[in-house]
């Protein structure tokens, strides 16, 4: 038995296909490499080149390999992009999961797991976890998208032998402890990437956007997650599919936050070097606090997090940063722009 992860080529992705293999699973890979690497796939699992949209390559896969459960991560996730681009969004991350959980429904696969995010609850009341029960009222189509998705999969599982769980996702960040894999997106936005590269001198600043938030230090909180820990999600919620539990919506994240200055402080103190900080306005579309109440993932797929602990978080995120900048894995396509001029 196989199973098939899509988008196994990207930052999570890639973290999920080593645990898999770590876990001995058979591992296919789907991944049109749009934003992930081939390097990043270990030759143990079998990869193959093209879109989750693409129903003949899709059907060709699943004929293949003995597939039991899929694990769908591919998608598009840049919230700016969706409010610029929304039917890109309701296309890649709508309607290729539709296809794809059709094509596992008419291929008798019965488990998935989708990849979901927090952007599915829009405003969040500050300062209080948020659970999977919380009203769902994307600010975005992103969001919106991975929303609809989630509910075609609830409707599917109701009509067919089907059954899914769809984790969504807080503030994913860190990289693999044995420094195997780790976030190489070109152009990345995340805090704790951003912080990395200024404190490895490959950014000239990090701005700060809002010192006004009604928060402690006036900074915006959010969960940050391990990828480690998020991928063990995924296992346990796999698990949890194969014992014959029922559809699930589940929360990834630890249920405490960290604000902005909080993560500067730790990237600065762990590298050594400081590096400056703009004040800047608040980033239109942002929510004070963000903090998932992870109650349920833990309490149904018995899921225990190992690495909820910022230091180790921006630990493991400082060490593939300098290992991306010292070490180009895959030639310069991994580096930033600014980066890529001095190669
Ligand atoms: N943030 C920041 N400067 C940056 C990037 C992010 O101050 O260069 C803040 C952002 O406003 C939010 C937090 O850091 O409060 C996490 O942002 P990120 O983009 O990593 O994830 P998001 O929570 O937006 O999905």
């Amino acid at each position: 038995m196989a199973v098939l992860v899509t988008g196994g080529a990207g930052y999570i992705g890639s973290h999920m296909v080593l645990a898999l293999l770590d876990a001995g699973e058979e591992v296919v890979v789907l991944d049109r490499l749009s934003t992930g690497f081939r390097w990043a796939v270990p030759d143990a699992a079998r990869f193959y080149l093209g879109d989750v949209g693409d129903r003949t390559l899709v059907a060709r896969i699943l004929a293949e390999n003995d597939v039991d459960a899929i694990l769908h991560f591919a998608g598009s996730i840049v919230v700016p992009q969706s409010v610029l681009h929304p039917l890109d969004y309701y296309e890649n991350n709508t309607a290729k999961t539709a296809l794809l959980a059709a094509m596992a429904i008419e291929a008798g696969i019965r488990h998935f797991v989708f990849s979901s995010t927090a952007a599915v609850y829009g405003d969040v009341p500050d300062g209080v976890p948020v659970a999977e029960s919380a009203a769902t009222l994307p600010k975005n189509p992103y969001g919106q998208s991975k929303l609809m998705a989630e509910q075609m999969l609830r409707d599917a599982s109701a009509a067919h032998d089907f059954r899914y769980v769809a984790l969504r996702y807080f503030n994913v960040a860190g990289a693999d402890p044995k420094g195997r894999a780790g976030l190489s997106t070109e152009g990345a936005t995340h805090l704790i990437k951003i912080a990395c590269e200024a404190a490895l001198g490959a950014r000239s600043r990090v701005d700060i956007y809002g010192t006004d938030y009604p928060t402690p230090d006036g900074t915006g909180i959010r969960d940050y997650i391990h990828v480690s820990d998020l991928v063990e999600a995924h296992l346990s919620a796999l698990a949890y599919l194969r014992r014959g539990g029922p559809p699930q919506v589940a929360n990834c994240g630890y249920g405490r936050g960290y604000s902005v200055l909080d993560v500067l402080n730790a990237v600065m103190r762990l590298e050594g070097r400081p590096f400056d900080i703009h004040y800047a306005p608040r980033r239109p579309g942002d929510a004070a606090s963000v903090v998932a109440d992870s109650t349920r993932a833990r309490r149904l797929f018995g899921w225990m997090p190992r690495h909820d602990d910022l230091d180790q978080i921006v630990a493991t995120a400082l060490a593939w940063e300098r290992r991306l900048i010292s070490r180009p894995v895959g030639g310069l396509r991994v580096l930033h722009g600014r980066l890529a001029a001095n190669f």
